[in-house]
């Protein structure tokens, strides 16, 4: 963990360094070129590394967000299978305890 953040450190005062750099040497639109040519190389380089650097570094928000959509699904499914479900007769809702959570409702069906 302390890797990771170190890494983080690094990677976000070498880019920006590295970014004033080449700006310096190559002029505005050249250098800013070349920074991002070489940020979206990173980018390539570690996602076929295959590694969790750029969750890490929070680059990847669109994998993270398929990553918990799965999730959900996986639990959809789960409570869909062989475990019975309560459905509350006055809103609809699911009901995990023994009344509903939203209206407080006794009254619920059972869902196979
Ligand atoms: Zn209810």
């Amino acid at each position: 963990m302390k890797q990771i953040q170190r890494f983080r450190l690094l990677f976000l005062g070498g880019s920006i360094g590295l970014s004033m750099l080449l700006t310096h040497l190559f002029g505005l639109i050249l250098g800013l070129g070349l920074f991002l040519s070489a940020y979206i190389g990173f980018i390539v380089y570690t996602r076929k590394r295959g590694s969790n650097t750029l969750n890490s570094l929070g680059l990847s928000n669109s994998n993270s967000d398929t990553a918990t959509n799965k999730g959900q699904h996986a639990n959809n499914n789960i409570s869909g299978g062989s475990k019975i479900t309560y459905i509350c007769l006055s809103c609809g809702r699911k009901v995990s305890g023994r009344t509903c959570r939203k209206c407080g409702s006794r009254m619920k069906k059972a869902v196979f």
